[in-house]
């Protein structure tokens, strides 16, 4: 069984309003030993299921309400949650914290949990704090290209947000200097997606896909979004995908999360 007991763990909070509780969390704060080392939040990296559901649990701790993630496909499709995913979430208890192959999750409803997972993608954290409507995004290369931030942007307005109230926070992500690609990709992105072009800090073709989410929500008409300015490959206290393949072996998730109180 899982322990009750296990604490909520540290995670780095950011400020959506009034109403809004959200946060990115990181490796601090778990049980799994090498190579997820902390606190893993993803199931489908080989970690032990019981002891990642047991983090996110602790996870929902925090943030004061029991926490949902899709199935993350990188794609665009979005997810809006209701009251009764809310009850059957909190019916079902630990174990079912997924809810379909989404990767952007939007609700209305306070006291459920919205989960993106990611080592090195963009985690987007969404929230209209007057209207009460909270989403996430996972925006990788593909994500974005297909336009998952824009999509999630639109749920959320569908829900009764309005794009000029709406507040963004960009969470820790493989960054412009490290996220190195082809120039042909790096070219072909940047075609679609603005701002994205990047060179690596050794003078190499790259993309920042941090700056292509912050760009496309601006152009969108959100007027606030704040970036952590966090990357996953220079900062050990973030799980890195890219990282973790160079050194031939794999790694964790973190998580941002968001709830309406
Ligand atoms: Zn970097």
């Amino acid at each position: 069984m899982l322990d009750p007991a296990l604490p909520a763990p540290p995670v780095l909070e950011v400020d959506l309003g009034p109403g809004v509780r959200a946060a990115f969390t990181g490796r601090a704060g778990g049980s799994s030993p090498a190579p997820w080392s902390g606190l893993n939040l993803g199931l489908g990296v080989d970690d032990d299921a019981e002891r990642v559901l047991a983090h996110r649990d602790a996870v929902g701790r925090w943030l004061g309400a029991p926490l949902v993630f899709g199935t993350q496909v990188h794609g665009a499709d979005v997810r809006v949650l209701s009251a009764a995913d809310r009850l059957a979430r909190v019916e079902a208890g630990t174990g079912a914290a997924t809810c379909g192959e989404q990767d952007a999750l939007v609700t209305a409803q306070p006291g459920l949990g919205l989960g993106v997972l990611v080592a090195d993608c963009v985690p987007v954290l969404l929230a209209d704090p007057d209207a009460r409507v909270v989403g996430v995004a996972h925006a990788g290369r593909q994500g974005l290209l297909d336009g998952v931030v824009g999509a999630a942007l639109e749920a959320l307005v569908a829900q009764g947000a309005r794009v000029d109230q709406v507040r963004a926070v960009v969470g820790p992500a493989a960054c412009g200097r490290c996220y190195e690609v082809p120039e042909q990709m790096r070219d072909e992105v940047a075609a679609v997606r603005p701002g994205t072009s990047s060179t690596t800090s050794w003078g190499t073709p790259a993309l920042d896909l941090p700056a292509g989410v912050v760009a496309e929500l601006r152009a969108a008409g959100v007027r606030t979004v704040v970036e952590t300015g966090i990357c996953t490959l220079e900062d050990e206290r973030f799980y890195s995908h890219r990282l973790a393949t160079r050194g031939g072996t794999t790694t964790g998730r973190f998580a941002g999360v968001i709830a309406l109180e």
